[in-house]
């Protein structure tokens, strides 16, 4: 395996090193890179991120990335230097100068895989590079020579893919009771011989195992709230007595989680409890995400085909060979690797997935193997379904298969529900959603690519055969050329709105500029409430809601007359033919209360006020640049909605979190969790569980309130991060509440780091997606990662990489409108309310912040906090026990350098003392 013989560049923070084909590397300067890589393709990795370091844009060349996506599709891949030594077994780059050679040695190692007899993504290779050459992919000419042709035609991939199977209807489960003592000896066996008997973990089991009891009113569901400490093992907790209940019932669990982390690491444990297929060859365990996570064979087919051009049109072809490798179909978080859109810098993957619901159904010709559909037949028949909360509650609210909805849901991450209900119940008729329903009403507009077409188009053979439907469909595209159309947002800049929708969207957008008082400057989005609205806007609110109407109207005539086809059976409709129209009229539905929800909400707007919901115009900017203008509307309470449709119709739930419960200086407040589980709407008191963490965070962790550092101080505020960062010798999460701050630090601190040899990564810098910056941060102990509240509870990093949090201030909340309007809802009901809503939130946030530090019982670390102001009562946040300390930032960076340990030995005197203060 010879390292292949073409020039190599590596640009980091730290500098910029060239490699000649077969020669030295010398460090030189971004000027010269820049020559040198228009001159000649360079090897390089992750192009968008070395034209960021060398701030040339347009930079391009052979990107090592590419080349690993397309020999080794579906393979994961940190997208680092290092992470690519590990994935072809190469050895690390020591520095940065080591990387050009690095990268000859990687493009030399996977040229040479395509070469051997056992390289196992050989199938579709050839056919693929046929198109990458036409394309003028960079690499096609490189690899050309190593991939043999191969003797018999290959199959095209979507020929390859298996088809799914039709299976009948599973029974309803059966009503079983499962008692402790059997729930407790399963849990053994889950947990394996030997391993260490944790009694937080079996009381959890046990208490979980009540929400499978059979139900005995209607509307009366079994629900627990189930507070489990960091550590318990709470999802082996639940496992046990879920997959006791789905074998004895035969019937489906559903686990709800908020992140994705979680949904990875359930998928691994429930192989304790389930084999990964059944005798017949059918998953006991299915991931269920919202169709917009996987790829639509039909979208790629039309990409291959030429519906893309250019770099898309490489991406097509890259996604199409990992698609032939894949374990779901699932692009966003699943076995596509994270960094191959942004190598394409994000052009192509939002419109090769299913974004629009323009799906044919049956008929696609790709139906039967369609991923989507493969999940959603596995969910059916699955023992464990593991989802996400807002595709839980879409499916509970507005799911097609009644069912299939869960009826047994365990909502993991059971403090997100709230959130998740909060935005699943929300409206919103915005310039994006609106241009959004036009499309699927009327098709693209003019001059667009692709195979996107309207409501007529899919479904001519409706309208040719019956009448009224046809006459239906064309009223609807009529009535939404009343909707925006692509230019928008420039028409509204100008003052010059087409339509009764955009002129509605223009008096939103001037009346907020009119009255916003908080977000001018900042050049975020700004908004104001629907309060004394002027008269113009309430009476264009009023012409837009009539041509809401006149669009509602024919969809719902056109939804009866689709009714009536199906009932009607003519000869031409056979079981396909059916299919397709109940997609039809399912996707027709949800559109039909989407304009019936905007329709009422401007019906509101200069009315009294509905003490249900608050109303708020806003326009969403980013950088002062708008990207949408709209009305929203929130339910106060989103558990009343969430308690109708979610807990309603269901036999058990249950919530569980490590901070499901605020812990106030009073301790836990159960009494709030239950108000947020929204049993309180079906006049149902919930189970309560409580299993303490057994990590000793006297011992092992430390919070450090640093006290010198002023607020706004901004080169204050970046030594702090740089010289902590340098204290702890890289592994430090930092946590801001504003973007623009976090990028402010990240410019000033990230090429001295660099120097040291500790990288900085950040999101909304780095040109690389959360999930990826996560897994780079993850396997790097010298890296730190800076981030946004995505951060705060996404990042699942235990052991060495993550050694100390440090945060930027105290995360009070957003003083936004809906934040004001439950914050003066708290304070109605109770004296001093107001302040305790603002303190639970940020209690909250804190312990979940503080959450990432210790992930396991061998973790320790520093949680650092950059707030010389930090309320007293506010110290609950943290686990019971934790050393809290005000110091300077001279003192933090002794303590952090030292360590956790260390440190605590030498001062527990001085701890105990700084805790009475
Ligand atoms: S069935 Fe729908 S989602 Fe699936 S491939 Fe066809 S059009 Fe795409």
């Amino acid at each position: 395996m010879q390292p292949l013989p073409l020039p190599a560049l590596h640009a980091s923070h730290a500098g910029t090193w060239l490699r000649e084909a077969n020669g030295e590397t010398r460090e030189c300067s971004k000027g010269e890179a820049v020559m040198a890589a228009a001159d000649t393709p360079l090897l390089l990795m992750n192009a968008p991120l070395v034209a960021s370091r060398l701030g040339y844009p347009d930079l391009s060349g052979l990107d090592v990335l590419e080349l690993f996506a397309f020999v080794h599709p579906a393979k994961f891949c940190v997208p680092t230097p290092r992470g690519l030594a590990h994935a072809l077994d190469l050895q690390e780059p020591q520095n940065d100068a080591a990387v050009p050679a690095l990268l000859q040695a990687a493009a030399g190692a996977l040229v040479a895989a395509c070469e051997r007899a056992e390289w196992r993504e050989r199938e579709g290779a050839w056919s693929a590079l046929q198109s990458l050459a036409r394309l003028r992919w960079p690499w096609a000419q490189v690899l050309a020579p190593h991939i043999r042709k191969p003797e018999r035609a290959e199959r095209w991939l979507f020929t390859r893919l298996p088809e799914w199977e039709e299976t009948p209807d599973r029974p309803q489960p059966a009503q079983v009771l499962i008692e402790e003592p059997e729930i407790k000896a399963h849990l053994e066996r889950l947990t394996g011989e030997g391993a260490e008997r944790r009694e937080g973990q079996r009381h959890f089991a046990a208490g979980a195992g009540g929400v499978f009891a059979p139900r005995d009113a209607r509307r009366r569901p079994h629900v627990l709230l189930a507070q489990a400490g960091t550590g318990i093992g709470k999802t082996l907790g639940y496992l046990a007595p879920a997959s006791l209940w789905a074998a004895k019932a035969g019937g489906t669990v559903w686990v709800s989680t908020y992140t994705k982390n979680l949904q990875r690491q359930l998928r691994r444990e429930s192989g304790r409890a389930w084999p990964s297929l059944r005798d017949d060859g059918s998953p006991p365990v299915v991931v269920r995400k919202g169709r917009e996570n996987y790829l639509c064979l039909l979208n790629l087919e039309d990409a291959l085909q030429g519906g893309f051009a250019g770099r898309p049109a490489i991406l097509a072809h890259l996604v199409a060979r990992w698609a032939a490798y894949s374990q779901d179909g699932d692009m966003i978080g699943g076995d596509l690797p994270g960094w191959l859109g942004t190598l394409f810098r994000k052009r192509g993957i939002a419109a090769l997935t299913d974004q629009r619901g323009e799906c044919v159904y049956a008929g696609c010709p790709h139906y039967r193997k369609c991923f989507i559909e493969r999940s959603a037949r596995a969910a059916a028949q699955a023992d464990l379904v593991i989802a996400n909360h807002a595709l839980v509650m879409v499916n509970a609210a507005r799911g097609r298969d009644q069912g299939g909805r869960p009826t047994r849901i365990v909502f993991d991450e059971g403090h997100h529900v709230f959130d998740a209900a909060d935005s699943t119940f929300s409206a919103a008729l915005t310039g994006q959603e609106a241009i959004e329903l036009r499309r699927w009403i009327v098709g693209p507009e003019r001059g667009a690519r692709g195979r996107r077409r309207g409501l007529a188009a899919r479904l001519a053979d409706i309208a040719s055969y019956d009448d009224a439907g046809g006459l239906a469909i064309e009223a609807a595209v009529r009535a939404a050329q009343d909707l925006p159309s692509d230019g928008w947002l420039g028409r509204l800049a100008e003052g010059a709105p087409l339509g009764p929708v955009e002129s509605l969207l223009a008096q939103v957008r001037a009346v907020t500029y009119a009255r916003d008082e908080s977000g001018q400057e900042a050049g975020y989005g700004i908004e104001t409430e629907t309060a004394q609205l002027p008269g113009e806007l309430v009476e264009a609110a009023l012409i837009a809601a009539q041509a809401l109407a006149a669009i509602r109207q024919p969809l719902m005539k056109l939804g009866g007359r689709l009714e009536a086809v199906i009932e009607a059976g003519p000869d031409w409709l056979d079981a396909a033919g059916r299919a397709r129209i109940e997609g039809a009229r399912h996707s027709l539905g949800w559109r039909i209360d989407l304009l019936a929800a905007w329709e009422a909400l401007l019906g509101r707007l200069g009315g009294p006020a509905d003490p249900n919901f608050v109303d708020w115009l806003a326009v969403d900017r980013n950088d002062a640049r708008e990207f949408d203008v709209g009305i929203h509307r929130h339910w106060l309470d989103p558990m009343q909605p969430f308690a109708k449709v979610v807990l309603e119709p269901a036999h058990g739930i249950m919530l569980t979190s490590a901070t499901l419960t605020d812990r106030g200086e009073e301790g836990p407040d159960w009494a709030h969790a239950i108000a947020r589980s929204g049993a309180a709407h079906l006049d149902l008191v919930p189970g309560q569980l409580e299993a303490a963490s057994p990590f000793d965070y006297a011992a092992r962790a430390e919070v450090l309130i640093v006290t010198d550092i002023g607020r706004g101080d901004l080169p204050a505020l970046a030594g702090a991060y740089a010289r902590l960062i340098e204290a702890s010798d890289g592994g430090v999460l930092g946590l801001f509440t504003a973007i623009r701050r976090m990028r402010a630090v990240h410019g000033r601190i990230a090429d001295r780091l660099a120097r040291g040899g500790l990288p900085l990564y950040a999101q909304h810098v780095d040109p690389i997606d959360t999930g990826t910056l996560t897994d780079i941060f993850r396997d790097d102990p010298r890296a730190s990662l800076l981030g946004t509240d995505a951060l705060r509870d996404g990042v699942d990093v235990p052991g060495r990489s993550l050694r100390c949090v440090v945060m930027e201030s105290v995360p009070w909340p957003r003083p936004t409108i809906l934040h004001r309007a439950r914050r003066a809802a708290a304070a109605a009901a109770l004296d001093g309310g107001a302040q305790r809503h603002d303190d639970r939130i940020i209690r909250a946030r804190l312990a979940q912040a503080f959450g990432r530090l210790i992930r396991t019982r061998e973790d320790s670390g520093h949680f650092v906090l950059l707030s010389p102001a930090f309320p007293t009562r506010l110290r609950s946040a943290f686990p019971e026990g934790t050393p809290i300390l005000r110091v300077t930032l001279d003192e933090a960076l002794q303590r952090v350098a030292k360590g956790v340990g260390a440190a605590h030995r030498d001062n527990t005197d001085s701890i105990a003392e700084s805790q009475q203060t």
